[in-house]
């Protein structure tokens, strides 16, 4: 890696648990591989009055129990030198003062300003940087998800940042897109030959983008249920891994020119209407039964659910892209919570030989893109069983563990390090969030409109019946169904 200039990374939401449990062990981890710069900063930013030694043994511990073997006493006590706590609350304009006192120790700097806590503080944070000269041009801004939870309420957050920071300083994460598996999608669409004349309607028969999970709402219901799984996972990360299989080959690796492809996909999408919803789209929600044989409560029952709740914790759609290259194809989308699984797959399903001359039911070839439990791409081909007259499904395999000796990073260890370059390839650009809330806003629409609530299924399935309807009328099953 060529070396990078030294860099302050800033953590507002220092204190909260996605700093402490992805970002600090994602830098924990470059620092190991020696990727960052020697004396480059990071400051954590939590509201409650504390100093650097407390701030850092609170972060040791979390980063302890979430490193694992990875972690390294020295390299942690080496890693720790780069850390300073401050307390800023986003809305004290002195608590950003002594910020930028201490940003300005090194006045040329680039700065990475995280913004790691709930979206309704972005604006006043990125006011209170600009009011203290924190938004000069080398100084770049995260934004983490949820990003308002509908149209309006996003262009409302992004015209708030938007007043103090260019579009070329933000970078709005979507840490599904630093998964090695969907890097290696890119590279293995567009590095190679192969695929190419493949991935398209003539065949492939049908896309499924699956993300699930057996957890069920934990402690966020407060936050869950004014959200449910199309605004908190289908808006965002199942639509942007949809791009990522649909968009035409970029003219350049450029982040305009990759964003560009996305945008024209997002764009493409087949306009849902309030009235096929119906057909189109499956909402959830989860009633007691058994995850990984453990009895669990049904979704109305988990504490702090109000009475009544149609928040969705399931959903299924079909999605058509109207291209030359897509038309006819459909992109079967699912998410949810205490289903069979926790899973996140993209299945490339090819169309069935045109004959056969090897008997009947033969299994159509299926590209499977793993990215958790376990990161893999397989392919899966029919090959003659050695001594019998007998096809067999098998693979060839890209196990990430297997080919390559090195250590597969963290999502979040790439994006960071993307920002510390200032690569916007892999984050969202507002024209592609805007095209993706306006393509789930008539979803929104009809279920808001509707007297009906969304079907139950039982904890621990593959969610409700209707979702596997949704693709038999099409003649088609889910993966695990096949
Ligand atoms: P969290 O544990 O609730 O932490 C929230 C953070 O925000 C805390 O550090 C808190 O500081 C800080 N904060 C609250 N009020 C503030 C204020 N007035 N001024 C400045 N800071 C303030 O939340 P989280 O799980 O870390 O998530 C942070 C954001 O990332 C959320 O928007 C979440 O949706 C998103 N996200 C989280 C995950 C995840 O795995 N956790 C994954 C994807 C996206 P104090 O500790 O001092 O209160």
């Amino acid at each position: 890696m060529n070396p990078i200039d030294a860099f302050d990374m800033v953590f507002f939401g220092g204190t909260g648990d996605l700093a402490l449990r992805k970002l600090l062990p994602a830098l924990y981890h470059q620092h190991q591989d020696g990727n960052l710069p020697k004396d480059g900063r990071i400051i954590c930013l939590g509201r409650s009055p504390s100093d650097t030694a407390s701030y850092t043994a609170k972060a040791q511990s979390k980063a302890k129990e979430f490193l694992g073997s990875h972690y390294n006493e020295a390299d942690w006590a080496q890693f720790a030198e780069r850390i300073e706590y401050f307390k800023v609350d986003a809305h004290t304009l002195s608590d950003f003062e002594i910020l930028a006192e201490a940003l300005n120790i090194y006045p040329n700097r680039s700065r990475v300003f995280y913004l790691s806590t709930a979206p309704d503080f972005f604006a006043p944070i990125a006011k209170n940087l600009a009011a203290v000269g924190l938004n000069k041009g080398n100084s770049r801004v995260v934004l983490e998800k949820p990003l308002g939870h509908d149209l309006e309420s996003s262009n409302k957050i992004n015209d708030e940042v938007g007043e103090y920071f260019q579009e070329q300083q933000i970078y709005r994460i979507d840490h599904y897109l630093g998964k090695e598996p969907v890097l290696n999608l890119i590279a293995l669409r567009f590095a190679n030959t192969l695929l190419e004349p493949l991935w398209r309607r003539e065949w492939i028969r049908d896309v499924q983008i699956t993300v699930t999970e057996q957890v069920g709402v934990e402690t966020r219901a407060d936050f869950y249920d004014k959200t449910g799984a199309l605004r908190d996972m289908v808006q965002n990360h199942l639509l942007q891994l949809l791009t990522i299989v649909a968009m035409e080959p970029p003219a350049s690796i450029d982040a305009d020119a990759v964003r560009d492809e996305k945008l024209k996909v997002l764009r493409a999408l087949k306009p849902l209407t309030p009235e096929n919803v119906h057909n189109k789209v499956v909402r959830g929600q989860y009633r007691a039964g058994a995850v990984g044989g453990k009895a669990v409560p049904g979704y109305q029952d988990e504490p702090g659910v109000p009475a009544g709740s149609k928040a969705e914790t399931f959903v299924a759609l079909k999605a058509e892209i109207e291209t030359w290259r897509w038309a006819g194809v459909p992109f079967f989308l699912r998410t949810g919570k205490r289903l069979q699984e926790r899973l996140a797959e993209i299945v490339i399903n090819f169309r069935a030989a045109p004959t056969s001359i090897f008997g009947k039911n033969m299994q159509a070839n299926r590209m499977v893109i793993q990215l958790q439990p376990d990161e893999s791409v397989r392919l899966y081909l029919l090959a003659k069983e050695p001594g019998r007259e007998r096809l067999r499904e098998v693979y060839l395999d890209l196990d990430f563990k297997e080919t390559f000796s090195t250590r597969s990073p963290e999502a979040y260890e790439r994006l960071l390090m993307d920002v510390i370059k200032g690569d916007l390839s892999l984050f969202v650009r507002r024209d592609e969030q805007r095209a993706a809330w306006r393509w789930v806003e008539p979803i929104i629409e009809s279920w808001e409109n509707s007297s009906e609530g969304p079907k139950t299924y039982t904890a621990g399935t593959w969610g409700p019946a209707a979702s596997s309807a949704l693709l038999s009328r099409d003649g088609l099953c889910w993966h695990e169904e096949s």
